[in-house]
Formats: C-alpha cells, structure tokens, sequence
C-alpha cells in the first residue's frame, strides 16, 4: 500500500499521524502556498502536480495504490483534479471532508454562492469589515469603500486599500476573536463555510457580539467517496481495493 495524502488541512496532519502510527507508507503533499508548511510525521512534496494529466502521471509513475484527499472544501480545482486523475490511473480515491457549519440560533448569517456574490451583499456605505477568508481572491473586494480587517498565515502585504493586516495561525478561540473584532470595531464578518472546529471561532465570536456574517458556500465538487473522519478514512484504506494498474 501507498498512500498519496492531499493536504494542506488540519484533517490531513491528523490523518497523516494516523498514516504513521499503522505504519503505512505515504506521501504528504502541500500545493506550496504558506512559506512554513507544518512538518509532517510522513514524507513531504511541495508544489503542483501539472493538473490532472500531471496528477494521473504521478500516481502511475510513483506506484501510489490509493489517494486521500484532504484538502480544504474551497481547494476545489485539486480535489476535481483529484476525481479526473484517480478515474484516470484506477486508483481509488477518497475525500475526507470536514461537515459544513450550520447556522445556532442567534446567527445572523446571509448564504451566498461565492466571493463576488459576498462582495455584492456588503452594504454600501463604509464599514468595518472582518474579511476573514484568507489571501487568496481578494480582487474582487478592490473598489469598495470599506476597511478590512485581514488575518494571514503568512506575512504578505494586503492587496486591498485601507487594509489592517494581522498574521496569525489557528486554532483560534472566540475571546480572542471577540476582542479582534471589537479591537477593530467590526460591523461585518465575512467567512467561507470551511467548518472544523479551529476556524469556528470567528462565527462564534460574531453571533456573541450580534454582527452580521456573509457566508460564502462551498463550491462544487464531482461526486465522490467521502468520509468525515481520520477513522473512517483508515478503515477505508483496508477495504479499498487497491489500484488497478493499466486502466
Ligand atoms: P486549488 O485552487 O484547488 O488548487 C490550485 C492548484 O494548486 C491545483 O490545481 C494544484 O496545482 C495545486 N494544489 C492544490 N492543493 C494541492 C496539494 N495539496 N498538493 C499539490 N498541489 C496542490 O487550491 P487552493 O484553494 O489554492 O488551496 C491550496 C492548498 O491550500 C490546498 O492544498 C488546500 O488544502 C490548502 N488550503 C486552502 C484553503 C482555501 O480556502 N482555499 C484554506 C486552507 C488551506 P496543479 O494543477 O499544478 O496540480
């Protein structure tokens, strides 16, 4: 058995010690993005594969007999790549996905279908907005009249006017994220639904101090066999059947 592990989550670090424990052989693999990946307890790659031609290559090159996709619910050109190359190579591929958050009573969250649908749902006058949704696409924030709160893993300059930058790692807890947001005196929070737990803290925080969220929905993603947890994913991994090699 040789697992390729898709990663760049806290579900894959988790699943990536489980890997090690039962002693399995596998490949972690980062897309590159933060300049301090985490190490982890199996070997690691870092960078793209070359879509999913390139993916389907490596699985057959490197001899991979299952692949684990844990990637994050947003990451969906890798894990769409992920379904074409397994279909592809014949190896069977499994997604292991954290569940969506739902909204407790006392939330206040408005659903939208991606970015610029959340950057068309702001209001128009100027606000303090907690932009909390990474680094990545933050165009189409460009020409609003707010100021943003934005929070990085890694020290890269804000891409939007107006902007205060902080640097910081999850998990998070919700009195430091109710004293972020006030500290910044937000008005609006706008997430992706990422679920998990250590990024929850921010929802939290919001529906405690009555703001408003602008919740982007996860993109779509071709059916495939998924699982919610690490033990699930283990006893898949043992049921599998293994790559059919020349499909
Ligand atoms: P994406 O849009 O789905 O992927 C873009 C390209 O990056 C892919 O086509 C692939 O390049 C490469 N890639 C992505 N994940 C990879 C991996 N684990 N190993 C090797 N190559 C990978 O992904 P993204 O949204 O930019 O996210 C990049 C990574 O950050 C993901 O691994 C994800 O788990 C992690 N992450 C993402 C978010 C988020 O909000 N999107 C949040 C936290 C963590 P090729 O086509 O060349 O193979």
């Amino acid at each position: 058995m040789r697992v390729l592990l898709l990663g760049g989550t806290t579900e894959a670090a988790a699943m990536a010690r489980a890997l090690a424990g039962a002693g399995v052989e596998a490949l972690y693999s980062y897309a590159g993005r933060t300049s301090t990946p985490r190490p982890q307890p199996r070997p690691l790659r870092i960078g793209g594969f070359g879509g999913a031609e390139g993916l389907a290559a490596c699985l057959r090159e490197d001899g991979f007999t299952h692949v684990i996709d844990a990637t994050h619910p947003f990451a969906a050109t890798i894990s769409r790549n992920a379904v074409a190359a397994c279909a592809a190579a014949g190896v069977p591929l499994l997604a292991v996905e954290r569940p969506a958050w739902t909204p407790a009573p006392g939330d206040d969250w408005t659903p939208v279908p991606d970015l610029a649908a959340a950057a068309a749902a702001l209001p128009e006058a100027p606000a303090n907005v907690f932009l909390a949704i990474g680094r990545q696409n933050l165009d189409v924030f460009k020409g609003l009249p707010h100021r943003w709160l934005l929070r990085f893993v890694d020290p890269e300059p804000a891409p939007l006017p107006r902007a205060t930058r902080i640097v910081d790692r999850g998990p998070f807890t919700q009195a430091g994220d109710m004293a972020l947001m006030r500290d910044h005196g937000i008005r609006i929070v706008v997430a992706k639904n990422a679920g998990g737990e250590g990024a929850r803290a921010k929802l939290d925080a919001a529906r405690a101090l009555r703001l408003p969220v602008v919740m982007v929905q996860r993109p779509a993603i071709p059916a495939r066999e998924t699982v919610a947890s690490v033990a699930q994913a283990m006893a898949w991994l043992h049921q599998a059947p293994p790559a059919e090699r020349g499909v």
